[in-house]
Order: C-alpha cells, then sequence, then structure tokens
C-alpha cells in the first residue's frame, strides 16, 4: 500500500501571484478596513461574472446568509423551508431570528433540494416567509422549478450558491436565481479570500440596505445615529486583495476541477457506483466530486450518532471502508453532508420528504463519499487514489 508522505486534501487554496500585489497595496496605501479598491473592484467582477447588478462582499457566507433572511423579513415564529442535506451554515441565520427551518428532502437527479417534497411542505405551512436553497458540491440544484414554487406561494427564495459559483442553470448563472443569493469565498472554496462572501441581487434599495445592516446601521449622519440593529459584517479590503487576485482564475479552476470529475468517471467505471450527478441542462463547477455505491454493492455500516464500523465483504464496500483505507494512505476523504435532521441539534426542526417513510439524504449519506477533489492534484496521485477504491470492491 502507497502511503503518501504529503497529504492528499480534499480540496485546498491556490495561490496566484497577484493576491500578494494586492493584499500589499492595501497595506501600503493604508486601506486595511473595510474600504477599499480591493472591495469595490471584487463587487464590479462579481457581478460581471454573474451576471447580477449588485454585489455587497461581506465578512462570510454565513454573514450573507444571515442578512439575508433578515432582509427577507423572517422573525420569530416564521417558518423557512430549508435545504435538509447542506452544511450547518445554510440553516443557522434561521435560527439566529428565532425562526423554525423545515428541513426539505432531496431528489436524486441533483443530490440537492426536491421541487416535489418543496411543493408538499409548502402545503403544510403555506404561509412560510422564505426558502433556502443550497446546491451542493457546485451542482445546481432545480432552481427555476423552485423559484416557479417560490413565486406561487410569495416566498422570498434565497439561493445558497456558496458552493457553486461559476456553476449554471439552464445557461443562467448560479447566484440569480434566488431574490437574494449568497456566495462563499471560505478557505477551501472554489475561490477564496481565506474567509468571505457576497449577497447577490439586482435590486438597488435591498443592496444598498444589506450594505447598511453589514456596517452597525449608521444613519447618514455626522455622529452616530441608529434606528435599527446592525451587525460588523463588512468584508476587511485585505481580505477582497486576496480574492481580487483569484477571481480571475474562476474559469481555470472550474476546468481543473472538472478533469479531475472526469478522470474519476473513466478510472472508476465498471465499479458498481455512480458519481455525483448534475441534470442535463446545467453545469456544474464540479468543486467536489463524490461517489455514490449502488444498493446491492454495499457491504453493511453500523452507525451510530458519534461511531461507524462496517463488515468488510468481497465484491462489496461502502463509504466507511473507503474512508478508512484512504485515510491509512494519508488521503482526506470526506462522508457527504450528515443530513440536518438527523443532527442532536436540529432535532426540533419539522422535516418533509416525499414518501413520509424515506428519506433521499439519509441514503445519499450512507452510500457516498467526497473524494479528494484538490485542482492541484497529480494525475497520477489520482490514479492510485482510484486503484485503492477499486480494491475496496475486490
Ligand atoms: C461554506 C458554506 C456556507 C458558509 O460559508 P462561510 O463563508 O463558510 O460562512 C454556507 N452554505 C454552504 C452550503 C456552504 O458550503
Amino acid at each position: 500500500m502507497e502511503i503518501f508522505s504529503e497529504k492528499v486534501w480534499i480540496s485546498t487554496p491556490t495561490y496566484h501571484e497577484e493576491e500578494i500585489d494586492y493584499i500589499k497595496e492595501a497595506i501600503l496605501t493604508n486601506w486595511k478596513s473595510t474600504i477599499g479598491e480591493n472591495i469595490d473592484e471584487i463587487e464590479r467582477l462579481v457581478c460581471e461574472k454573474i451576471g447580477c447588478r449588485y454585489a455587497v462582499a461581506l465578512s462570510s457566507g454565513t454573514s450573507a446568509l444571515h442578512l439575508a433572511v433578515i432582509e427577507a423579513g423572517v422573525g420569530k415564529g416564521d417558518y423557512v423551508l430549508c435545504s435538509d442535506m447542506t452544511f450547518c451554515a445554510t440553516i443557522n441565520p434561521v435560527i439566529y431570528e428565532n425562526a423554525t427551518p423545515v428541513l426539505i428532502d432531496s431528489e436524486y437527479d441533483s443530490w440537492n433540494m426536491d421541487p416535489v417534497a418543496l411543493e408538499k411542505a409548502f402545503k403544510l405551512y403555506p404561509n412560510a416567509k422564505a426558502v433556502i436553497c443550497a446546491n451542493l458540491y457546485g451542482t445546481p440544484s432545480k432552481l427555476d422549478e423552485i423559484r416557479d414554487i417560490c413565486d406561487r406561494y410569495g416566498a422570498v427564495l434565497i439561493e445558497d450558491a456558496a458552493e457553486s459559483f461559476g456553476a449554471s442553470y439552464r445557461g443562467k448563472m448560479s447566484g440569480t436565481f434566488g431574490h437574494l443569493n449568497v456566495i462563499s469565498f471560505n478557505g477551501n472554496k472554489i475561490i477564496t479570500g481565506s474567509t468571505g462572501g457576497c449577497l447577490l441581487t439586482d435590486d438597488e434599495k435591498i443592496a444598498e440596505h444589506i450594505r447598511k445592516l453589514s456596517t452597525q446601521s449608521k444613519e447618514p449622519v455626522p455622529w452616530y445615529q441608529h434606528e435599527e440593529i446592525g451587525y460588523n459584517y463588512r468584508m476587511s479590503n485585505i481580505v477582497a486583495g486576496i480574492i481580487r487576485g483569484q477571481l480571475p482564475y474562476l474559469e481555470d479552476h472550474i476546468a481543473q476541477k472538472k478533469a479531475i470529475y472526469e478522470r474519476y468517471r473513466e478510472g472508476l467505471t465498471g465499479l458498481p457506483l455512480t458519481l455525483n450527478p448534475h441534470t442535463p441542462d446545467s453545469e456544474p463547477n464540479f468543486w467536489l466530486s463524490c461517489i455514490l455505491i449502488n444498493k446491492g454493492a454495499m457491504c453493511e455500516q453500523k452507525r451510530t450518532d458519534m461511531t461507524v464500523t462496517f463488515e468488510r465483504e468481497s465484491g462489496k464496500s461502502c463509504p466507511t471502508e473507503i474512508f478508512e483505507t484512504l485515510k491509512a494512505m494519508n488521503v482526506e476523504s470526506r462522508p457527504i453532508w450528515k443530513p440536518l435532521h438527523m443532527q442532536p441539534v436540529y432535532k426540533d426542526c419539522p422535516s418533509v420528504s416525499v414518501d413520509d417513510s424515506f428519506s433521499v439524504c439519509e441514503d445519499i449519506f450512507e452510500r457516498g463519499l467526497c473524494l479528494p477533489s484538490d485542482n492541484k492534484m497529480k494525475a497520477e496521485t489520482q490514479d492510485i487514489i482510484i486503484q485503492t477504491i477499486r480494491s475496496c470492491f475486490e
């Protein structure tokens, strides 16, 4: 068994030389705070890439989601219909506002929010204020269908495009389908500022209000005057310098990620598994490549909240076996997002699936695994990983 002397990570930041120039300039010209050319430039560049009218640079994707939830008018006692299989940051802002997330199951075509389950949830919660739909692993959800349902029920759609910057659905960029949209520049995303995020909208008033909320809601008078609660959520001009240096490489990163996905697809051909799917009318950014093992090829896994074990079986495998085999080789892989309805901290949140007795996202969690997808991974390294996965099924 090969053991890599340098750890192979799922996804790491990629350095581009311009980053240091933009940071250096910000420091030397003393624009280190939350105003400056880097911020202005990334807001302009993001609008240009996504085709939206306004981008407001914020300290993180989570803070952008929080302000989106506030802007949607969500408050105490409200219901917000949210993706179930996603990162906790998608739904936490709903709880910060004392509202209740209703967790909506996934479909198998994109692994994202199922429009059929969403429609069912609106019948149960017809007054739901908003919907937060996440595009997992860079793959767009069925965004037109979801937007259409939101419009019919008069709910605000918040597109959580944290992972899908640069992806598109029916020729339209991810990050333009919601009334409010969020991207993230967290350390492992396809473009990173070490941290950071943007709220995207076509509405000038909303953009202005988000800017105000993110800078402690100061009224436009010389003294400190406050008429609503504000937040310290604006992006730093130093962080913006990193992002500004990264943004021109978005298309390169996507091409590299796509090549990794295609190499997995070819290399894993013939095994009883599929890669994370996308609908034929969408173009993902291929942020992470994942596998889903066929039901009939799963060896047994036993799971508690905090532990998981498996029974080795010839001709079969499971995510836990592959995870542990790769780990022993100093290779990082990661389970699919554990559905939020399975998390103790969200046990009081209602959840809705098409079939009351079956959860699609539990099934994907049980049979799925995220594979190393670093855009700098060498082809030889990936080939060894592919061979290792093959050996797990022997
Ligand atoms: C990363 C991520 C976020 C949060 O973004 P941060 O910049 O880390 O705050 C939100 N939703 C999803 C789906 C994410 O992957």
